[in-house]
């Protein structure tokens, strides 16, 4: 069953031990924040530093085992149409984020979505880890630098993530109207998942 993540919005989902989930880039140019917590215990999530340690680089490739931040593997990426391109080093957009960027008034925002989002079942995060952002595209230039560039996927590309333990997965479509993390258009979009047995 097709699930949409609303544009600006967020979405979760339960995942067995052994299922997988397809997250699937709908329009093309929509980067997705993406959470994973332990079931029974939400202090242990998905960290991008312990998993940048255990993979061995800064974007995960097909195979790749991504690790909670007491090293235990929960998601490992199987398949990936989308280019291969997706970011480990951006901390969720919150807030702040979009005050600093001159927002007047509140703006939505990953850190707010993946709190709705587990909040539909009846959740609260322990904190907002940096989230695996699905198709954003950050290259490291000149050896220490980071760019915002648009995303490099492509429309109904996707990636696919299989639980490695029971887990809460959630998932954001990034709001993000200001810099062109969601596309030189601007224009945040919604994107969907499926949940694979
Ligand atoms: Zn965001």
């Amino acid at each position: 069953m097709l699930i949409e993540i609303p544009a600006r919005r967020g979405k979760a989902t339960r995942l067995k031990r052994g299922q997988s989930v397809r997250v699937i880039n709908t329009t093309g140019q929509q980067v997705v924040d993406t959470w994973a917590f332990r079931a029974d215990d939400l202090a242990e999530f998905m960290s991008m530093e312990h998993s940048r340690v255990a993979i061995g680089r800064i974007i995960p490739g097909i195979d790749d085992t991504l690790v909670t931040n007491r090293r235990r593997p929960i998601l490992t990426l199987t398949a990936d149409t989308s280019g291969g391109i997706h970011d480990t080093l951006f901390a969720a957009c919150d807030r702040w984020r979009y005050e600093q960027l001159g927002c007047a008034g509140y703006h939505d925002n990953c850190t707010d979505n993946l709190a709705a989002a587990l909040k539909e079942f009846g959740l609260v995060p322990p904190e907002t880890p940096a989230p695996l952002n699905l198709f954003m595209n950050i290259p490291v230039t000149d050896g220490n630098r980071v760019e915002i560039r648009p995303p490099v996927s492509t429309p109904g590309s996707y990636v696919n993530l299989r639980a490695e333990l029971d887990c809460i997965v959630a998932f954001s479509a990034c709001p993000q109207d200001v810099v062109p993390v969601n596309g030189l258009g601007l224009r945040p979009t919604e994107a969907h998942f499926e949940v694979l047995d």
